[in-house]
């Protein structure tokens, strides 16, 4: 059965208080039991406290980023070392922000993905196509070589520890959405990848989250897809209401 999955990246939005006051607020909204796992990714600096305050909850606080080297002269970054010291089992890795803007290669996020999963994190793969990409046709294919470049050298066991995370640049951020069509098409194809690169078990058991422009009112929709398996939320995560209403699509 593939993992349900409802992940908070808070990208660069909440300083020390606001961390602390959603974390509040979304506990207190949590009154029931939820179908899926429910994740947030503050920043660095309060992975820790972030992480101390949700031990008793059924958040996980994961990191939206990290660096491939183990340790040494990397000046302002942050190893998995560091991360898993305190309390982080889980990193978002090729977030389009982390490519567009700061220019990581395929190459850069394999070395990543392949350094995390080496100990022993799990990773949240991020892959998606541009606007021009789509009009060009070219989604599918701009898709197949991000996660094949992305993936290269994983192995198959190791893919239990990889959820793909399918966000197309031009609905992120954007109040844009991929059509539940669109999505599920996309998911369907990336499985179809998964097979060919793996094998039909980790097509078949490895998690796929939608991402870009995920609301209260869409996500039901998209979370009903047979392909789709969650999503990974930005701008209304940082609301508790409303990424509690969307946890609570599935
Ligand atoms: P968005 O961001 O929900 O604000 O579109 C999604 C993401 O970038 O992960």
């Amino acid at each position: 059965m593939r993992k349900k999955i409802v992940a908070g990246n808070w990208k660069m939005n909440c300083d020390l208080p606001q961390t602390q006051s959603l974390i509040t607020d979304l506990k207190t909204g949590l009154v029931k039991e939820f179908n899926c796992e429910l994740m947030i990714a503050p920043s660095f600096p309060f992975l820790y406290p972030a992480f101390n305050s949700t031990l008793e909850t059924p958040i996980e606080v994961v990191a939206q980023n990290c660096c491939e080297a183990d340790k040494g002269a990397f000046t302002g970054e942050v190893s998995i070392d560091m991360l898993q010291s305190v309390g982080v089992k889980t990193v978002i890795i090729g977030h389009s922000e982390r490519r567009e803007i700061y220019g990581e290669s395929d190459e850069l996020l394999n070395s990543k993905t392949r350094a995390a999963l080496d100990k022993g994190m799990r990773v949240i793969f991020c892959c998606g196509e541009m606007l021009e990409e789509r009009k060009a046709g070219k989604h599918v294919t701009t898709v197949a070589d991000q996660i094949k470049n992305g993936l290269n050298d994983v192995s198959a066991e190791q893919m239990e520890h990889v959820v793909i995370a399918y966000e197309p640049v031009w609905a992120i951020g954007t109040g844009e959405t991929a059509t539940p069509e669109q999505a599920q098409d996309m998911h369907a194809e990336i499985r179809k990848q998964l097979e060919e690169l793996f094998n039909n078990d980790v097509a078949n058991n490895t998690s796929i989250l939608y991402g870009g422009s995920v609301k209260p009112g869409n996500a039901q929709e998209i979370f009903s897809q047979p392909d789709v398996d969650g999503g990974l939320v930005g701008g209304a995560s940082l609301d508790a209401q409303s990424f509690i209403e969307i946890a609570n699509a599935f």
